[in-house]
């Protein structure tokens, strides 16, 4: 273990350990948690925004929070895991991480929790320790907490939720079901897909402790929309496959919805697929490309077969959602 200071949050004398064999280094930083970074990832960090190593910090701190096994940040997800998409839309939201981080590190109900502002800011997208200090004072003119006795950044406060404040957590919790393990899996559910549908798509979520659902979708059968879109709402987050061309009016149409409701989207495309579709420049000309100039944006998984895609689909949630937690709470 040498001493050097986090390459994301830049806190002076944390702890790495170089892996030559796997060619990273581990950190441990008492700011963004444990973590995995390739000397490529390293070289190109310099190049984020301050608010994209936020959401780095915020990223790799929740990981470790929950017990996560360490997420490896390379140039492959470096885009993914510090794109602004994933902060919280609200203020009340990043509040709500406070709330819940106290309630998941309170030993039992109505106890204490000492709260390290310089170690934990990253919970709530905080991009210093005097935002989250100011965001404890927000909280406590709530009424969520008792009034903090604030001192220096890297000094512990005690915190205490208050009667309202677990009245809060609660009641956001039932109003909300997205806290649940589900996921919609858009994609056509032909007899060439079929085979793939529960080895794959559906061992895969379930490895990361999530329910795959899908629907029997036919090309003139619509009215399930209104089905789809109720499904979507309930998920957690959504995986788009894209592996029939056929169908992806409709899967692209459904990544949008989730994504306008602030979910996350996994796109996935069977490889023989995607290399078949990029050779095919008659049909690409009559059709448009099989794989969207507006999806490729985003890193597409492209599967090989069903143990292949449950491999990279269950990797790809832990290292960029995480593995669900019941209640928010540890897993
Ligand atoms: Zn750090």
């Amino acid at each position: 273990m040498g001493s050097v200071p986090c390459p994301i949050c830049q806190r002076p004398d944390q702890s790495a350990m170089r892996d030559g064999a796997r060619h990273l280094c581990w950190h441990e930083c008492l700011t963004c948690g444990e973590f995995g970074m390739t000397g490529t990832a390293q070289a190109v960090l310099g190049n984020l925004s301050s608010q994209q190593r936020a959401v780095l910090s915020a990223v790799l701190k929740e990981a470790t929070m929950r017990g996560d096994p360490p997420i490896e940040v390379s140039t492959y997800n470096l885009d993914s895991l510090s794109s602004p998409t994933r902060i919280p839309r609200t203020v009340g939201e990043r509040l709500e991480r406070i709330g819940r981080s106290l309630e998941t590190r309170q030993e039992a109900v109505g106890l204490t929790v000492n709260v390290i502002p310089m170690d934990d800011y990253p919970i709530a997208f905080a991009r210093n320790a005097a935002e989250f200090t100011n965001m404890l004072v927000l909280l406590s003119e709530m009424g969520r907490i008792e009034r903090p006795h604030l001192g220096r950044p890297t000094e512990p406060l005690s915190i205490r939720l208050t009667a309202n404040g677990v009245e809060w957590l609660d009641s956001i919790r039932l109003a909300r079901p997205t806290e649940g393990n589900l996921v919609f899996v858009g994609m056509r559910f032909s007899e060439e897909m079929r085979p793939y549908w529960e080895p794959g798509f559906y061992l895969g979520c379930k490895e990361a402790g999530y329910e795959a659902k899908r629907t029997d979708r036919h090309p003139h059968n619509e009215p399930w929309i209104d089905r789809i879109m109720a499904l979507i709402r309930e998920s957690r987050f959504m995986v788009a496959d894209l592996s029939d061309r056929a169908a992806n009016a409709g899967v692209g149409f459904e990544a949008g919805f989730a994504k306008g409701l602030g979910r996350d989207v996994i796109f996935t495309c069977m490889d023989s697929k995607w290399a078949a579709a990029e050779a095919a420049k008659e049909e690409n000309e009559r059709f448009g490309p099989l794989v969207h100039a507006n999806f490729k944006q985003f890193t597409v998984i492209r599967w090989k077969d069903a143990a292949d895609l449950k491999e990279q689909l269950r990797d790809r949630i832990l290292g960029t959602i995480g593995r669900h937690a019941p209640l928010g709470g540890a897993a």
